[in-house]
């Protein structure tokens, strides 16, 4: 393997076989403006990208982006063309094209997030060595999986989301108000040192959360 970062061996060097966090990771922005474009959509399925990176052994999705395309309410596929001019711009920015590729997501609107036929038809006749691909709908549901396709075509592995998020620093200090007026905390953990105060706002979550409930038909 030559290319840069596009081979799964090089993508996931511990285990160059199968990854040992089967979890997507997303910051909460991100993971929104996925459920966002798909309820911007409604009622047509819209697709796109993701552009995923591997930091600290952790599969991260670090943007979502779309490109121009022709939708209807049971089908949604990027314009070639895009495609490749998008390919063009990454190389001009010095970024790998090859990491653009790695995560195609679409919505299935208000439907099941389960693929249909042409979905993994579509997985088969990706290029690369592996692709992710995730499915959404305006309930905030998901599907999502990796499969590796060369050097051997393995088993799809499901993916579970993780989204990261930062509490806003209004509702944190709210609770904490709360907890230190009205917990009254056990002897043990009182007298022990070692515990402190914790302050780290972040709060990882699946990613089940309804976006426009009022909106979903
Ligand atoms: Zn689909």
């Amino acid at each position: 393997m030559t290319q840069s970062g596009d081979s799964y061996e090089t993508f996931f060097p511990a285990e160059a076989g199968i990854i040992a966090d089967p979890y997507l990771y997303f910051q909460g922005d991100t993971w929104d403006t996925v459920l966002g474009f798909a309820v911007a959509a409604m009622p047509e399925e819209i697709n796109g990208f993701g552009i995923v990176s591997l930091r600290d052994d952790k599969v991260w999705v670090d943007e979502i982006l779309i490109l121009a395309q022709q939708v209807s309410a049971i089908h949604a596929s990027p314009d070639p063309v895009e495609i490749g001019n998008l390919m063009a711009r990454m190389i001009e920015q010095g970024l790998d094209p090859a990491r653009l590729l790695k995560l195609k997501w679409h919505s299935h609107v208000a439907m099941s997030v389960s693929p249909s036929v042409l979905d993994l038809e579509t997985i088969e006749k990706s290029s690369g060595d592996w692709v992710i691909s995730l499915i959404v709908n305006v309930h905030g549901e998901y599907s999502a999986r990796l499969d590796v396709l060369k050097p051997y075509r393995l088993h799809p592995m499901p993916l579970e989301i993780r989204v990261v998020r930062t509490l806003p620093t209004d509702i944190a200090d709210f609770c904490q108000r709360e907890v230190a007026a009205k917990l009254t905390r056990s002897g043990w953990f009182r007298r022990r040192k070692s515990v402190q105060p914790h302050t780290n706002r972040t709060v990882i979550s699946p990613a089940v959360d309804i976006v426009e409930p009022g909106k979903a038909e």
